[in-house]
């Protein structure tokens, strides 16, 4: 999955149906959205050396372990400024992002989709299962022989069935985000 699915399933985490009293504050909201993107940081990495963005599934960056890490470095810089349930709802949204960027896998694993976009993306028993290392050496091998761009890797997604489940993420995100626009607006309207 790409940003807009990130921020798209994030944001209806952080709407996770809880009392009218417990809301999240904005700034709440738009950490935990933060956290399901985090992990694309890594996205600048490759470049670096040459790669493609797009590898940087492959990376420890985008495994648990570093999910992780990750988490109780941000719990420790915010943790007087944000809720439990705050967290609660941001580690939920970082570990759905690794599963929607292995989810063209799961799909390839349930015969819902073919090609090259469901090999395995995320190494989820990193730093366990050293076997699994051999994905990444492979596509950084496969983007040596094929030097193909970012613009590449984003028109091979365009052709699965994730990127149809993205699209409908944004839209049911959207109209989640303008329904509560309009509620928020109704009880300010009505406190006044
Ligand atoms: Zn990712």
């Amino acid at each position: 999955m790409i940003t807009p699915g990130h921020i798209a399933t994030s944001y209806l985490i952080s709407k996770f149906p809880i009392r009218r009293k417990e809301k999240l504050r904005p700034s709440e909201t738009l950490f935990i959205i933060f956290c399901g993107n985090s992990f694309d940081l890594d996205f600048f990495l490759p470049p670096l050396f040459g790669y493609p963005g797009g590898v940087h599934h492959y990376l420890p960056t985008h495994t648990p372990i570093f999910g992780v890490v990750l988490f109780s470095v941000l719990y420790l810089l915010f943790r007087k400024r944000f809720s439990t349930k705050t967290f609660i709802l941001a580690g939920i949204a970082m570990a759905s992002h690794l599963v929607l960027d292995d989810f063209n896998h799961l799909l390839g694993l349930l015969n819902l989709d073919s090609g090259i976009t469901t090999t395995p993306q995320i190494l989820w028993e990193y730093p366990f299962n050293f076997g699994r290392k051999k994905n990444l050496h492979d596509a950084i091998g496969f983007y040596k022989n094929n030097p193909i761009t970012n613009l590449d890797v984003l028109s091979i997604y365009t052709k699965s069935k994730l990127f149809v489940i993205e699209i409908i993420t944004v839209i049911v995100a959207t109209l989640v985000f303008m329904k509560n626009r309009i509620v928020n607006a109704r009880i300010s309207k009505e406190e006044k």
